[in-house]
């Protein structure tokens, strides 16, 4: 994986698919979104756009950004969320980008998504019985377990892209004095993403284990919800 950062821009890039894919990933203040903000969230981006938002940096950059075929240009739209107050109703829960949506900067959306599976799956799989009150109460072991994690993440992504694009100033200097710092092995890692730590807080976590571990001590704990309608729905 190698990655360019500038001030509000930045490219990771990758081969993928047993290296018959190298795949460029940027992110850039949007102007296609901006303009129309209930636009859906992904739409087919232009290469001299593409190349317009990276002309200042290097040559070798510019060539990169030339292979790329026409027609095969991207666009989503990235924005921060306010945290839901809740992702259960009644029988239905929230998984995924639906509840947790966040920045790529820490590349854990997907993963997310699947500590979420792994969440409800543990949690259903201990269930005493199958009424829609008992699902309900299942499900908020569920949300239980992921909300505080899945949110940390989130707020953790967005902060690193902040450090990772800022321009010129006081704060810069800092961080690049920090990337500078580690070179020689120590200190801080601006970017959470290849922050050891951060990597050990992410990959180091058993989420079914956890959920398996305590669930009857949340559930127990929950007041019980009345359900109405057909079957819970
Ligand atoms: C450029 C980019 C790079 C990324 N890189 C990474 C990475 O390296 N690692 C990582 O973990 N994550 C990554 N992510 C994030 C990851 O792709 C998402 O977090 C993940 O796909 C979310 O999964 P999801 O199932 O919640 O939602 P989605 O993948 O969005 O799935 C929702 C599905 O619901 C469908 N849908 C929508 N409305 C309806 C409807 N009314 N009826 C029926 N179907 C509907 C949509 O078509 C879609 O197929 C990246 C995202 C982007 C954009």
């Amino acid at each position: 994986v190698v990655r360019w950062i500038g001030a509000k821009r930045h490219i990771i890039a990758y081969a993928d698919d047993n290296k018959n894919i190298y795949n460029l990933s940027t992110t850039q203040p949007d102007t296609n979104f901006a303009a129309a903000p209930s636009a859906t969230y992904t739409t087919r981006g232009s290469k001299s756009a593409m190349l317009g938002v990276f002309q200042d940096f290097c040559p070798m950059i510019q060539r990169m950004l030339n292979h790329v075929p026409e027609g095969e240009v991207c666009e989503w739209k990235l924005r921060v969320h306010a945290p839901l107050p809740t992702w259960v109703h009644k029988t239905v829960a929230l998984v995924g980008d639906a509840c947790h949506p966040t920045l790529p900067h820490l590349a854990q959306g997907a993963a997310q998504a699947i500590e979420d599976a792994a969440a409800i799956a543990a949690s259903l799989s201990r269930l005493p019985d199958t009424q829609p009150s008992t699902i309900n109460k299942a499900l908020r072991v569920y949300e239980k377990i992921r909300k505080d994690r899945a949110y940390a993440l989130v707020e953790m992504a967005a902060a690193s892209g902040r450090t990772l694009h800022l321009g010129d100033g006081a704060a810069k200097e800092e961080r690049d004095k920090q990337f500078a710092a580690l070179k020689q092995g120590n200190g801080k890692v601006p970017d959470k993403w290849a922050d050891a730590d951060v990597q050990k807080l992410i990959y180091g976590f058993d989420t079914t284990k956890e959920t398996l571990e305590n669930f009857d001590n949340i559930f127990n704990g929950l007041e019980e919800q009345v359900i109405n309608g057909v079957n819970g729905h």
